[in-house]
């Protein structure tokens, strides 16, 4: 694998100033967790730390940081169906002095979808234009290779990437047992594509769902997306929107009548039943399904604010009372990770290690609808859960240790935000209004930006991903005023570099 790594970075690496990566090998690491928060940019973090008056936990420092570019394959969210057609569109690939220029643009947002928001600044404008969706974004993140959006582990013509292994498919060929984990839809795009599902566009999620389901390689499926339950977690008329009516059936019924649970997996719906998983005071079975009940997130879409991003959300987090009947992120991984890595459960006790991804996936949706306090809400859960998966490694009764593990906290991609002055001063930081409120800012999209996004990494092989990082990220513009976030590495980077610690088969 190592020489499979050390290609596919070469070969991303060639729109870019170079990445060195010939010089870092990838240690024997056991055991990989990725937390992904969806959308969370620095800005987003920035918010967080000025609403709880205290760094989240990624900043301690016992984690490494670095940052990540994201751009796409080209500024399209369709495959064109040719063969040979994933060269890189230069345009969007992240450029300091195309994302920090500080050029003032009066009027309106001229790219589409942003036309509500002033346009205020060319680098904005450009980070707009050249933005890439989550779809994209996880599939570098799991094959190390640049699309187009919407895409699910697809190359730039629509071709399943049958020849470069993905993250999940490298993890079962090196013994490892698996999950994905996420607060919004299990078939939605950043659990599918980090969990092994392949499609033209991430819209055919029934497709998506009886893929992961279907194939075997995962032994954990943890989400929403339940067809029987509303936003608040209450009865629904059944919506079949994020998984077949048939697979649904054979589920809820433990049988596989319809062909499609050929692996049984154990439905898990109820709270408590997940709350003993991540207690560890039942035994996990050997293929799970938490599918909680709640239809499109565990709590950012409950009632009490609407996702309209042109209506003002002037709520404080936590005001709207919390669904009661739905585990948290934190829960749900804990009973993840008691299902892969338990050293009591004995299909832990036989794999050899575990590959791990826990998605905030609502943090993004929060961002859509600019709905700062419910963003907030959502950032909280996920550090809560970064907290949680350090203690649980920590622990004696697991699989999981430091120098066996690496966890790595990262986001897919950014949003627009910055500080509430940033149509008329460029990159203007949040303003804090004191703990527990949310902090003075501007959105400037309904929709994600292009920006570099942090990248946390702690145990095993932290310091050889963080050395990926040879890029620099610097820029002064006329008046002399210098921005940028420094040393970053690609996320196609980051995908090979995964792909070759879950396959590097630690004793
Ligand atoms: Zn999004």
């Amino acid at each position: 694998m190592k020489s499979r790594f050390l290609l596919g970075a070469a070969l991303v690496a060639a729109p870019f100033a170079a990445v060195s990566v010939e010089a870092q090998a990838v240690p024997k690491i056991k055991n990989v967790i990725v937390v992904v928060n969806d959308g969370g940019g620095p800005t987003v973090y920035d918010a967080y730390r000025m609403f709880k008056g205290k760094l989240p936990v990624t900043s301690t420092t016992k984690f490494k940081k670095t940052w990540v570019s994201t751009h796409p394959l080209r500024p399209d969210s369709t495959t064109n169906n040719t063969p040979g057609t994933d060269a890189q569109d230069p345009s969007v690939v992240y450029d300091s002095a195309k994302f920090w220029d500080t050029t003032p643009i009066a009027g309106p947002s001229t790219v589409s979808g942003y036309g509500n928001y002033p346009a205020a600044f060319a680098g904005y404008e450009w980070s707009r234009f050249a933005h890439p969706d989550s779809g994209n974004t996880a599939s570098s993140l799991s094959n190390g290779v640049k699309t187009y959006n919407n895409a699910i582990n697809v190359d730039g013509s629509g071709d399943p990437q049958t020849t470069i292994v993905d993250l999940l498919q490298a993890s079962r060929k090196a013994g490892k047992r698996t999950g994905i984990v996420t607060t919004v839809e299990f078939s939605d795009a950043t659990p599918s594509a980090l969990g092994g599902a392949h499609n033209i566009a991430r819209a055919n999620r029934q497709a998506i769902a009886a893929e992961m389901f279907g194939t075997g390689n995962l032994d954990v499926i943890a989400g929403a997306g339940n067809p029987d339950f509303n936003n608040d977690g209450q009865p629904q008329t059944a919506n079949y929107n994020w998984i077949s009516q048939n697979l649904w059936t054979d589920l809820k019924n433990g049988t596989n009548i319809f062909g499609g649970n050929s692996w049984n997996f154990r439905l898990v719906q109820d709270k408590s039943e997940i709350v003993d998983l991540a207690n560890g005071s039942v035994p996990a079975p050997e293929k799970l399904a938490m599918i909680v009940k709640a239809f499109t997130s565990l709590q950012f879409n409950r009632s009490g604010d609407t996702t309209d991003p042109s209506v003002p959300h002037t709520k404080e987090p936590f005001t709207d009372p919390l669904n009661t009947n739905i585990p948290s992120h934190k829960e749900m991984t804990l009973a993840a990770l008691n299902a892969l890595g338990r050293t009591s459960n004995p299909k832990s006790g036989k794999a050899k290690g575990f590959y791990l991804m826990t998605e905030a996936g609502a943090v993004d949706r929060a961002e859509h609808a600019n709905n700062t306090a419910r963003m907030l809400e959502e950032m909280q859960a996920s550090d809560e859960t970064v907290q949680a998966i350090i203690d649980w490694v920590n622990r004696d009764d697991t699989d999981a240790t430091w120098n066996n593990t690496l966890l790595v906290v990262t986001a897919d991609h950014d949003h627009v935000l910055y500080g509430p002055d940033a149509d008329r001063i460029p990159f203007q930081g949040l303003k804090s209004n004191g703990v527990g409120k949310t902090p003075r800012h501007k959105w400037f999209g309904p929709n994600h930006g292009t920006g570099l996004v942090p990248l946390y990494a702690y145990g095993r092989g932290a310091d050889e991903l963080i050395a990926l990082a040879t890029n620099v990220d610097s820029y002064t513009d006329g008046e002399g005023r210098t921005f940028g976030h420094g040393n970053y590495l690609d996320q196609t980077d980051v995908g090979n570099f995964l792909k070759a610690a879950v396959a590097s088969q630690a004793d």
